[in-house]
């Protein structure tokens, strides 16, 4: 067959079909599997490879199925799958981090990323620094003989920062060090970082992957020599993808090129609408040109994704009046959803934090994030003009 675009894998890549021939794909919802014979069990359990199936814990065709689309859309070799996006996260560190090593993360990742990196690694020795996703020349001064891995976020959550997937694997190449990127703002449709030289990139499923906020799921891919240990701590440890969970989300992959292209013209036509609103001092969007790395942006990215960012002239209180006064957007904590929603930081996910500890992670008072859906996006901007009068 014909080298096929991957708009095509996303909805042709099939593992599993039955002796029913049920033309969507099956789900196999076992815990366990069976063999012909002692002898047959017996090399099931020899063999540690990822062939044979024993145990869903270790693996399942669903799950497998899922592996395999992702990892064909990252242009991966390999996969793992989790049962969260933080699972992901979690796994990646445990497998490749050992007492005495140490990592490099941008200061702007995800809220229990970063709460992974300063309170639970330190407990097994290991190491973390950070840097600001606007200065990537800064990292180089922070590498030492035990520096393992180098952990960023690009476009980053909230902040909506970009870095140079490929500037940094340079870096991480010269110092032997693996570059892991979460790409869970992108996507695979818009953004593959394994073409500009990550190691390992890893997702929360349960965003844009599912889509319509169903389930939770994390996934990993990479080569297989990467691949093979992370499979055996995940396998060991229990964080494994449910096989319903692997599923609804290898079903989803059939129309993530079309969501994200649409979620990205809806996110675009908001951002461009918002500029100039009397109410607000800065809009970002990765593919508006007043965005700080717009040009890294377009190297890297295929469209802006669907995440836009604005800031209230009112602060804090102002964030607060303007979720109150939505009639149509959805007050929730998940994102990547085709319904619109927003939220305000500042006074939710991070709230706890002071100011100042906001600020380093990119968290003005007055930030409103936008996941735009794939509403209208005349009813979307409606919305939000009207709760903007009331802010
Ligand atoms: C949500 C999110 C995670 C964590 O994923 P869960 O599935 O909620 O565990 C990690 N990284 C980013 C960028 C996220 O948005």
């Amino acid at each position: 067959m014909a080298k096929q675009h991957p708009e095509t894998k996303a909805i042709r890549i099939q593992t599993n079909q039955t002796s029913q021939k049920e033309h969507s794909t099956p789900l196999f919802l076992t815990s366990s599997f069976t063999y012909e014979s002692a002898e047959d069990m017996a090399a099931a359990f020899a063999d540690d490879s990822l062939e044979v199936n024993i145990y869903s814990r270790f693996s399942n065709p669903t799950v497998d199925e899922f592996i395999t689309k992702i990892a064909a859309l990252e242009g991966a070799e390999d996969g793992i799958a989790t049962g969260t996006g933080m699972a992901a996260v979690f796994s990646t560190f445990m497998t490749f981090l050992s007492n005495g090593d140490h990592i490099i993360s941008a200061s702007a990742v995800f809220g229990s990323t970063h709460t992974i990196l300063t309170k639970y690694l330190p407990k097994w020795g290991i190491e973390s620094s950070y840097f600001d996703m606007s200065k990537p020349e800064t990292i180089a001064a922070l590498i030492k003989p035990t520096t393992k891995m180098l952990y960023i976020e690009t476009p980053s959550n909230p902040g909506l920062d970009i870095i140079d997937i490929e500037y940094v694997s340079v870096l991480c190449k010269q110092h032997n060090i693996l570059l892991v990127v979460d790409n869970c703002f992108a996507t695979p449709a818009v953004q593959q970082p394994i073409k500009f030289g990550a190691d390992l990139v890893l997702h929360s499923a349960t965003k844009f992957i599912d889509g319509q906020g169903r389930v939770l799921g994390g996934v990993v891919v990479g080569r297989k020599e990467l691949i093979n240990p992370l499979y055996l701590f995940v396998r060991n440890t229990g964080p494994s993808l449910s096989p319903f969970n692997a599923w609804v989300l290898s079903k989803s992959l059939e129309t993530l090129f079309i969501r994200m292209d649409k979620h990205a013209s809806n996110a675009m036509q908001l951002a461009v609408a918002l500029q100039n609103h009397p109410k607000i001092s800065s809009v970002k969007y990765p593919f508006l040109e007043s965005h700080p790395q717009y040009a890294i942006a377009k190297k890297q990215m295929s469209n802006g994704g669907g995440i836009v960012t604005f800031e209230l002239k009112g602060g804090i209180e102002s964030g607060r009046k303007f979720l109150n006064a939505l009639q149509m957007l959805s007050m929730t904590n998940n994102l990547g959803d085709s319904r619109s929603i927003a939220s305000h930081p500042a006074s939710t996910t991070h709230s706890k934090l002071t100011e100042e500890e906001r600020k380093s992670v990119g968290i003005t008072p007055g930030l409103i994030r936008l996941s735009v859906g794939l509403e209208h996006p005349d009813d979307v901007l409606q919305d939000i003009l009207q709760a903007l009068d009331k802010s």
